[in-house]
């Protein structure tokens, strides 16, 4: 099959935002694939630069580093609260995946709401708080809910679960007045997210639907096939594919979903311009991978088939497992005939810190997420 036009072939200098697991992880994919890589990333021991061809080891806000990104053959980002106008700028020199538009959508989860309904999409209910005015006797509509910042929350920072309007008010304060979110807390029946790789309108593929289980607001385990009825599953890869449409998305991007009630009803939570912790089973379960299917889409080539090859569990490695004070037994997962371990090589361990994770394959996904619980608890 011929190759477009514009495609970007081996050995070209592809560019990447951000220097962490996944910039590593897309680094790895984009060497294995004979790319060059540079990583622009101010820690000096971003995870991505022991991969890297080179490694601008500047601020983000360094005009020599984005200059230097604006000779590279394509740039993509592995964090959404890159500077979307430098990726704007960028998109004037090079070929820019996701475009500065679609991060900024994805950085602000008012502008993110808007643009789920308008492609016809449900979010929870909500409602947007700007000012200590805005709090009147209608939001108790919304009560329970949760207070969440428009826009730099991660790792469930930035909220607060708040029962009252007098608790709402505080939370508004604590959180600094700025622009937030309320939005009224649902019933989770279960937690999915769905990776698309989207090149145009012909050329979309989903990796199949992962079923998240958090704990302490980060992503502990993600199963795959998700335990929900096929209809369900293919609603949502419906409304991924349909979401990525309307933002004319091109790259990987991750849409989170709520599973609401006993009627099993589908709401968008959020999406990350990138791919996605969630997304990790690919890398070890499925035909390719997300962070291929990033350097592919980047390049202007057709996405990779995403099938699953069989029922896995991807366990997420917290720098909680160092505690009390020494490194995990890898062993157990090592020597484990259909584990995978990927540690991310980062040399500060940290509670909470994403370190690696391990995917493990079995015959089912019940299974698999058994096995990971029990892998997990001999690590320490
Ligand atoms: P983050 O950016 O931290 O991932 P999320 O909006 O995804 O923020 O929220 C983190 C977690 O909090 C979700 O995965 C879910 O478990 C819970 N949560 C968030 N919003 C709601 C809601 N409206 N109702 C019930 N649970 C929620
Ligand atoms: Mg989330």
């Amino acid at each position: 099959m011929s190759c477009f036009s514009s495609c970007i072939l081996p050995p070209s200098m592809l560019g990447i935002m951000g220097g962490g697991q996944l910039g590593a992880m897309f680094t790895v994919a984009a060497k294995t694939m004979g790319y060059q890589v540079m990583v622009w990333d101010p820690d000096p021991e971003a995870p991505a630069a022991q991969f890297a061809d080179v490694h601008l080891c500047a601020a983000f806000d360094d005009s020599k580093a984005l200059q230097a990104m604006a000779d590279c053959a394509a740039v993509t980002t592995e964090f959404e609260n890159v500077n979307a106008q430098s990726m704007r700028w960028l998109a004037q020199y090079t070929s820019v995946s996701p475009s500065g538009e679609c991060v900024a959508i994805a950085q602000d989860r008012q502008q993110e709401k808007e643009w789920i309904a308008k492609a016809g999409l449900k979010t929870v209910p909500y409602r947007v708080i700007s000012a200590e005015s805005d709090i009147d006797s209608h939001i108790e509509e919304l009560l329970p809910g949760i207070l969440k910042t428009a826009t730099l929350g991660y790792d469930g920072k930035g909220q607060i679960a708040v029962s009252t309007i007098a608790e709402l008010k505080s939370a508004f304060a604590e959180l600094g007045q700025v622009r937030c979110v309320l939005e009224k807390k649902v019933d989770l029946r279960a937690e999915i997210s769905v990776v698309v790789a989207r090149l145009d309108e012909k050329h979309t593929v989903c990796f199949p639907v992962a079923e998240n289980q958090h704990e302490n607001g980060i992503l502990a385990y993600s199963l795959v096939p998700a335990r929900l009825p096929l209809s369900v599953l293919q609603q949502a890869e419906q409304m991924a594919c349909r979401l990525a449409q309307a933002m004319e998305y091109r790259g990987v991007m991750a849409v989170e979903m709520f599973v609401v009630g006993s009627k099993m009803q589908l709401v968008v939570n959020e999406v990350a311009p990138r791919p996605h912790n969630s997304g990790h089973f690919s890398m070890d379960a499925c035909i390719s991978d997300q962070f291929q299917q990033q350097v592919r889409i980047m390049c202007g080539l057709k996405p990779a088939a995403a099938d699953l090859l069989q029922p896995c569990c991807m366990a997420n490695i917290l720098g909680d497992v160092w505690l009390p004070q020494t490194e995990p037994n890898w062993s157990v997962v090592l020597n484990h005939a259909t584990a995978f371990l990927h540690l991310y090589g980062k040399k500060q361990v940290r509670p909470s810190r994403k370190m690696g994770h391990f995917t493990v394959l079995a015959q089912d996904s019940e299974q698999a997420l058994q096995m990971a619980r029990a892998l997990h608890l001999r690590l320490q």
